[in-house]
C-alpha cells in the first residue's frame, strides 16, 4: 500500500429527524449554558424556533452573511458580550456556520452547529473571512465546531436547485479528497459512500423534494463528504472555485457546480483509480453524471450565467498558476484555459481531458 497519514478530527455528531430537540444535551456536553443563536435574516424564523426550544439562551443574532464579513463578526461579538453568552448555536448553511467559527476564532466560544444545507462547513477546521473586499481562508483547529446536529427536518424545505448545488459542492469535497495530498484509505471509503448516498438521493429530491428518506440519505452523504474536506486536502477544482468565486463575487455553491465536471475531466488522466471510485459511486461517467444532475435541477450551467466576464478567463488562469494548490496533474496554461473557457460558456463536456 502507499504510505499515508490519517488525522481524525474531534467532533461529536448527532444525526436524526427531530434531533434538534436534543440541543440542550449537546450543549451541556460541550460546556455551554447560555448560547447565542446565530442565523441569517432569511432563516430568522428557524432561529426563533431553535431559540425557543432551548432551556436557556443569550439571544438570537440574525445577520450572518455570505463570505463571513468581518464587520458582521464584530457586531455579533458585541451582541455575544452584551448578552453574557458562553457559546454559539449556528443554525443555517455555510454562511451561518462561518460566523460561528469567526466568533470562536476570536473568543474561543464552543460551537454547536445545526447545518441546513449540504455545504459541509460544520465538519471542517477551515474558515474564510472577508474584509475590504478580500477573502482570506485558513485552517485552524480553533474553529472546528465541537458538536453538530444533523436534523433532517431543517433540510426538508431547502429548495431543489439549492439542494443540488450545495450537494455538488459536497461531492467536490469528496472527489478531491480522493486524489489531493493527504488522500488515505479511510477518507476514500467515506468519499465513495458519501458520493453514492448524495448523488442517489439528490436524484430523488429533484422529483420529490419532500421525500424524507431521500433527504436523510442526502444529509448522511453530505456529512461524509464534509469529513473528507475537514480531514483531507483539496486541489485544482477548489482552487478554480476560489479564484473565480473570489475575483468575480460569484455564488459559492453554483460556482462549484459549474466547475466540478470540467475540473474532474482535467485531472482524470492523472488519477484513474480515484475516477474509478467516483464512477462506481454514481454508476457511470462521474463528470457526465454530475453535470446531468445539475441540469435536471435547473441549476446554472455556465460561469457567464453567474456573472463572470469573459476577460476573467485569462486572469483566472494566471492566478491559478501563480499560487497553485498541489494537483495530481501538472497545471498547464493551455489546457487550463480550455476548461475555464468551456465552463464559462457552459460547453458540453468533452470525452477526453484537454
Ligand atoms: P448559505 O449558508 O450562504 O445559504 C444561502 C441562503 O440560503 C441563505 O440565505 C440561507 O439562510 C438560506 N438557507 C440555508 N439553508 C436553508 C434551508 N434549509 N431552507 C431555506 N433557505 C436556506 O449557503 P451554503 O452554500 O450552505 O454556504 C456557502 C458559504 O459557506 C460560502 O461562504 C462558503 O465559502 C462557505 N463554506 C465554507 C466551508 C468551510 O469548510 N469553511 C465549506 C463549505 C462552504
Amino acid at each position: 500500500m502507499t504510505p499515508f497519514t490519517y488525522t481524525g478530527l474531534p467532533a461529536r455528531v448527532l444525526f436524526g429527524r427531530g434531533a434538534t430537540t436534543r440541543a440542550d444535551e449537546m450543549l451541556a456536553e460541550i460546556g455551554v449554558r447560555r448560547p447565542l443563536v446565530l442565523t441569517t435574516p432569511r432563516q430568522s424564523d428557524l432561529g426563533e424556533a431553535v431559540l425557543g426550544g432551548l432551556m436557556d439562551a443569550a439571544g438570537l443574532f440574525t445577520e450572518a452573511a455570505m463570505h463571513t464579513p468581518v464587520a458582521v463578526t464584530e457586531r455579533a461579538l458585541a451582541a455575544y458580550g452584551e448578552a453574557g453568552a458562553d457559546g454559539v448555536v449556528s443554525v443555517g448553511g455555510g454562511s451561518t456556520i462561518g460566523l460561528g467559527k469567526a466568533i470562536a476564532l476570536r473568543n474561543g466560544a464552543p460551537q454547536l452547529a445545526i447545518p441546513t444545507t449540504y455545504a459541509g462547513s460544520e465538519m471542517t477546521p477551515i474558515i474564510g473571512q472577508t474584509e475590504d473586499g478580500r477573502k482570506t481562508t485558513r485552517r485552524t483547529p480553533d474553529v472546528l465546531p465541537e458538536a453538530v446536529i444533523y436534523d433532517v427536518d431543517h433540510t426538508m424545505g431547502l429548495p431543489v436547485a439549492m439542494s443540488v448545488t450545495s450537494g455538488i459542492n459536497a461531492v467536490a469535497h469528496a472527489a478531491e479528497a480522493l486524489y489531493a495530498e493527504g488522500a488515505n484509505p479511510v477518507l476514500a471509503l467515506m468519499a465513495e459512500e458519501g458520493v453514492r448516498a448524495l448523488h442517489g438521493a439528490l436524484g430523488k429530491v429533484i422529483d420529490r423534494p419532500d421525500d424524507a428518506d431521500a433527504r436523510e440519505r442526502a444529509l448522511y452523504g453530505a456529512w461524509l463528504c464534509a469529513i473528507c474536506l475537514g480531514s483531507g486536502g483539496v486541489a485544482l477544482h477548489h482552487k478554480l472555485a476560489h479564484v473565480v468565486g473570489g475575483s468575480f463575487d460569484l455564488p459559492h455553491a453554483e460556482t462549484h457546480t459549474v466547475l466540478l465536471p470540467y475540473a474532474l475531466r482535467y485531472n482524470a488522466p492523472a488519477v484513474p483509480d480515484a475516477m474509478a471510485v467516483l464512477d462506481r459511486a454514481v454508476g457511470g461517467d462521474a463528470p457526465t453524471a454530475i453535470r446531468a444532475l445539475a441540469e435536471r435541477a435547473g441549476a446554472p450551467a455556465a460561469l457567464r450565467a453567474l456573472g463572470m466576464p469573459e476577460e476573467g478567463i485569462d486572469l483566472a488562469v494566471r492566478q491559478t498558476l501563480e499560487t497553485p494548490y498541489p494537483n495530481p496533474r501538472p497545471l498547464e496554461a493551455g489546457p487550463l484555459a480550455a476548461i475555464l473557457r468551456a465552463a464559462w460558456a457552459g460547453d458540453p463536456l468533452t470525452e477526453r481531458a484537454p
